[in-house]
């Protein structure tokens, strides 16, 4: 072992600890986000990484060499698996074998075989740099995404890149002469770029975690657990929003509810009801367009806000609704039970308000109810009037 003449070598690996403690303390709060692990591990092998080489642990510069090559690949790997697991993608888990025995293998081998330290230097950082890069590259689609995620895409690519230009100025074909190496332009200049472009990376990751979560919270708020549909908040956020689109218009709203539903809770159980509830929002969900907007707005109720559509295509979606709820087999109730939802539809006219539409569907919905259920009545004044073709002025 080698204690450092100056300790400030040591700010790195404690600023390493730093990050990989609050990572683990974030992950901690939300089990979820599990990529926050790969990047606290990250954080804590470099810390190891750069400790091994300033305490020379273990000693001998051969040893020393291939350990910490060793440790930094797959400090590399944990961290560019941890931005891919962010984004839904991970690394295939063999990269954690091939990669760091590549690595230790080559690195052995122009220590011990072929001793060239110009070779092993430019090997780690421009494989370091390589694999930063492939890893941007599969996470191109951070650049069209929230300002926090476009942030650590440049970031990264940045991190990236400096590898190449940063190794070739400092260390050009000359390699750092043995024993001043901790001296050496090339060691200073890695510390540096680490401490600058390894903050800033880990800022914007922290960043874009913290937006993550407000994303999560935000959903969660306007989700309807059971059936996974926007709940009452969510639906009436995103049916403002539609309906202040002039792109949208006409816009037909659709409120369906489950005929007789208190019936299948009392005869079947709640769960039995649950089950109906979460089959019923699926089909809604898939009989739907993908741009059409699908709420639950409460017990057996659920609405459906469709834009550029009118009297005529709202009565068709309905109706097809309708009767795809009524040829359907229900898990959980027996084969000789069906269950049929009743259908009330209204078209958007000028200047109205979403509380006044959502009225007047249900006003059309409680006359299906009275005509018998299973059917879809339309309102009478959307009827009357032609669907506006323009946004209302
Ligand atoms: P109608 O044909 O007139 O609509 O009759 P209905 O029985 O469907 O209507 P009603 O409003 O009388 O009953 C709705 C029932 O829905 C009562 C309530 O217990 C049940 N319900 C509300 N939320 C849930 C839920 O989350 N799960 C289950 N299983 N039942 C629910
Ligand atoms: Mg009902
Ligand atoms: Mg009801």
């Amino acid at each position: 072992m080698r204690i450092p003449s100056n300790p400030l070598v040591l700010i790195g690996p404690a600023i390493l600890v730093v990050f990989a403690v609050s990572f683990a303390a974030v992950w901690v709060r939300d089990r979820r986000h599990q990529h926050l692990l790969f990047l606290g591990a990250a954080c804590l092998l470099f810390c190891t990484g750069t400790l091994s080489q300033i305490l020379a642990i273990p000693d001998g510069d051969g040893v020393n060499a291939v350990t910490s090559a060793l440790i930094y690949t797959v400090s590399v790997l944990l961290l560019s698996d941890g931005l891919l697991r962010r984004s839904g993608a991970r690394l295939p888990w063999v990269s954690y074998l091939i990669v760091p025995a590549l690595i230790a293998g080559a690195i052995a081998y122009f220590y011990y075989i072929d001793r060239r330290l110009v070779v092993r230097i430019y090997l780690l950082n421009f494989g370091y740099g390589l694999i930063f890069l492939a890893t941007a590259w599969r996470l191109r689609q951070l650049r069209g995404g929230r300002l926090p995620e476009q942030i650590l895409f440049w970031v990264l690519v940045a991190f990236s890149l400096h590898f190449f230009p940063r190794t070739v100025l400092t260390v050009g074909a000359t390699p750092p002469a043995a024993g001043d190496f901790g001296s050496s332009p090339f060691w200073l200049a890695l510390q540096f770029s680490l401490a600058v472009l390894g903050v800033a990376l880990a800022l914007a990751v922290f960043a874009v975690t913290v937006s993550d979560m407000i994303e999560t919270l935000r959903k969660e708020r306007s989700t309807d657990h059971l059936t996974g549909l926007s709940n009452r908040l969510g639906f009436e956020e995103a049916a403002n929003r539609l309906l202040r689109d002039a792109r949208a218009w006409p816009i037909c709203l659709v409120i369906a509810d489950i005929d007789r539903f208190k019936s299948i809770n009392d005869t079947f159980g709640h769960p039995a009801g649950d089950a109906v509830l979460r089959a019923f929002a699926k089909l809604l969900k898939e009989t739907a367009r993908r741009v059409d907007l699908s709420g639950r707005l409460g017990g057996e109720e659920f609405a459906l806000l469709l834009p550029n559509c009118d009297t005529a295509g709202g009565y068709a979606f309905a109706d097809r609704l309708r009767s795809i709820v009524r040829q359907t087999r229900f898990e959980g109730l027996p084969q000789s039970t069906y269950v049929t939802a009743s259908f009330g539809l209204v078209i958007a006219s000028r200047g109205e308000s979403l509380s006044s539409l959502v009225a007047r569907a249900d006003k059309a919905l409680y006359q299906a109810k009275r005509s018998g259920r299973n059917r879809v009545e339309i309102d009478a004044e959307s009827l009357a009037a032609p669907a506006p073709a323009r946004m209302p002025s």
